[in-house]
């Protein structure tokens, strides 16, 4: 019994669940149970030999007696790894005897083939099923050849008195037999409820793996995953009832710079409020999902009403547009909702959710807040953008571009000072397609940086021409997207091409829409140094148009503001714009900067800005953009520096 743990307790519960901890606990349960039913079988025995023993049965008491030392002997030697052969030895042990005190005794009548029953359980708990089956064998067998000895006359049994000596043993050896029951039963009823606990466990977990899997962490909402198959199970279902489903694509639209001012666990809270807010708007039968970023989602089921969408998307909006405070901010966020009915505008999630993404897009460029439903024309718009883009990629070769150049005067003496590049698409398959078009597409995909390199080298190879001609103090503005800058290779790219030109870098300047510069990247500013370096000026397109950030102007050494044509156009009568422009020149004068104005197309606006100390205009009073040979005779024909 040494080599017995007294400990019956899981290898789980000591907190090792290896295969090798399950077996060691297992064969340490076997061995335990073999030497409780031995004890058992050596207690029966000995009571057995005590009434043989009374009954004056010598040869049966010896019997008993040698059979229950073996059991001891076996008891004293069982160790663990070794079960299944005491388990064999003690079975053969008492297959034997029980055979043998029948035989010498009253047959198949003998009480101790109650011991029969018990070894087969035995057996068949502890033994493997080869093993099992020799034992049933063997007692059929010797009950088969006992009963034919019998018929035939070999041997002869007397029927053993029965008294209250075979009830005796009849009862101590069903005793043991139930008690071996009854631990390997027990046994059984533990490893049930284990296995039922572990069950248990393993579908929680299983439960909580799918959550995450499909719930967003920071919201609790359902996240794409689920929304697609929410959708797929709705959109079945609709199918069939001849119903309508409707996607409410919401883009939430100043998420950004809440995020960048007040920090990210500020947009995080942000987020948290406004999925609880949509969710109080909607029904049970509507689900919201966070698709990622700002981005949320709304399947409307059972749609009756289309009109009744754009509603449920002004109470969206409205519910997410109130005030909250936030770390004790207070902060308010609008939204941009594109709406899409299935199965009019696309028969899958992914289709729908691409149609609703375009409408939402549209919602934002029709002044944000607000919703779109999708349509045709969205459908066609996407068709050619599509198809714009693979068409530019040709255009390069195909000389589909140019450049126009629009000539920049100085309002104090009226000297063209120089000009902007301004591309122009010529396409044999759309025709004139304008730059606000072109250069977006250029920039999602990726094909600015081409263009781009293009307009540098076309605008310098005029530049070089112009100077040639002896346009010596020639300057000229090109325009630079922010994806360029976010191109490292850009720097080395300018600097080879101003080398190839023989150009001074003074000769151009680039011009950065303030929108974008007002989102600071590192490798954008990196180049910007580089650019800087090099000794191109640098100007603010559309100045007052952006984000207020200023600290960049004095950051990257800003030489000149473009005043934005929106302030311009109408400066004689509009009194704020007139603000706007005073206060734009009062920075420039105070930072040292130069002012240009953009979109001069009267007298009275062009004598406004003089008197107000503008430097510089450009505008279609002077010109339109112009292809270089009317350029230059433009330039021929205007007041020179
Ligand atoms: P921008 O740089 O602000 O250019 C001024 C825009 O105003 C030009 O439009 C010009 O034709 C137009 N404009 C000039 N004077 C007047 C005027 O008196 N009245 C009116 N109504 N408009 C005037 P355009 O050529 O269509 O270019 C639009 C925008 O496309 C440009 O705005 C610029 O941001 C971008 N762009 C043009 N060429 C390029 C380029 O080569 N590269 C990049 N990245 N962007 C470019
Ligand atoms: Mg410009
Ligand atoms: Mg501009």
């Amino acid at each position: 019994m040494s080599a017995i743990d007294s400990s019956e307790s899981t290898p789980d519960h000591r907190g090792d669940a290896s295969p090798f901890a399950a077996k060691k606990h297992y064969d340490l349960i076997r061995t335990r149970r073999v030497a409780q039913i031995t004890v058992s079988v050596i207690i029966g025995l000995l009571c057995v030999a005590g009434i043989q023993f009374y009954h004056q049965a010598y040869h049966e008491v010896v019997i008993l007696a040698v059979v229950a030392m073996l059991c001891g002997v076996l008891l004293l030697r069982l160790r663990r790894g070794r079960v299944e052969q005491a388990a064999t030895a003690i079975i053969v042990i008492l297959m034997t005897m029980a055979g043998l005190m029948a035989m010498l005794g009253g047959g198949l009548r003998d009480a101790v083939l109650y011991v029969f029953p018990g070894v087969i359980i035995v057996s068949g708990m502890l033994l493997s099923l080869k093993r099992t089956l020799m034992v049933v064998i063997t007692i059929v067998s010797y009950l088969m050849l006992t009963g034919l000895g019998l018929e035939l006359g070999w041997w002869q049994h007397e029927t053993e008195a029965t008294g209250i000596s075979t009830a005796l043993i009849i009862s101590i050896a069903l005793l043991v037999n139930g008690f071996s029951i009854y631990v390997l039963h027990m046994d059984l009823v533990r490893l049930l409820s284990k296995l039922q606990a572990e069950n248990r466990r393993y579908r929680e977990t299983r439960k909580r793996v799918q959550h995450i899997a499909l719930h967003d962490a920071l919201t609790g909402l359902p996240n794409r995953r689920l929304a697609r198959e929410r959708f797929n199970a709705l959109f079945e279902l609709s199918k069939r009832k001849n119903a309508k489903l409707a996607l409410l694509f919401i883009d939430l639209d100043e998420f950004k710079i809440v995020n960048d001012s007040s920090g990210h666990e500020a947009g995080d809270r942000l987020l948290q409020v406004v999925g609880k807010r949509l969710q109080s708007c909607l029904r049970d039968s509507d689900t919201v999902c966070r698709l990622g970023g700002d981005e949320f989602l709304v399947i409307v089921n059972d749609v009756v009403d289309e009109k009744a969408l754009g509603r449920l998307a002004s109470k969206l909006i409205a519910a997410i547009s109130e005030p909250l405070k936030i770390f004790d901010m207070e902060h308010s966020c609008s939204a941009s909702i594109g709406i899409t009915i299935a199965p009019e505008d696309g028969d899958d999630f992914d289709a729908l959710l691409k149609n609703a993404d375009m409408a939402m897009y549209l919602a934002k460029d029709e002044g944000r807040n607000n919703y779109q439903y999708f349509d045709e024309r969205l459908q066609q718009d996407a068709n050619r953008k599509v198809e714009l883009v693979s068409h530019m990629r040709h255009a390069i070769p195909d000389n589909e571009f140019s450049l126009l150049y629009q000539p920049k005067v100085r309002l104090s003496d009226n000297c063209v000072i120089g000009a902007e590049a301004l591309i122009r698409w010529n396409s044999e398959t759309y025709g004139s397609v304008s730059p606000n078009e072109l250069i977006p597409l250029a920039e999602s995909s990726g094909f600015i940086h081409d263009l781009g390199y293009w307009v540098i080298e076309e605008a310098c190879k005029d530049l070089r021409f112009l100077k040639n001609l002896g346009f010596e103090q020639f300057h000229l503005s090109i325009n630079v997207s922010i994806a360029q800058l976010q191109n490292q290779n850009l720097r080395t790219q300018v600097a080879e091409i101003l080398d190839r030109y023989g150009l001074e870098p003074g000769a151009i300047d680039l011009e950065l829409t303030e929108t974008l510069l007002a989102n600071d990247h590192s490798q954008l500013s990196s180049n910007l140094d580089h650019l800087r370096e090099l000794g191109m000026s640098l100007s603010i397109d559309d100045f007052g148009t952006g984000y207020s950030n200023l600290g960049y102007l004095k950051r990257f050494d800003v030489e000149t503001l473009k005043i934005d044509r929106s302030f311009v156009s109408d400066l004689p009568e509009n009194t704020n714009n007139q603000a706007i422009v005073r206060a734009i020149l009062q920075i420039c004068e105070e930072l040292g900067m130069r002012s240009v104005a953009e979109g001069v197309e009267d007298e009275a606006t062009l004598a406004y800005l003089r008197n107000i100390g503008c430097d510089a205009a450009q505008g279609y009073f002077w010109s339109r953009p112009l292809p270089l040979d009317q350029m230059i005779e433009y330039l021929q024909n205007a007041s020179k520096p």
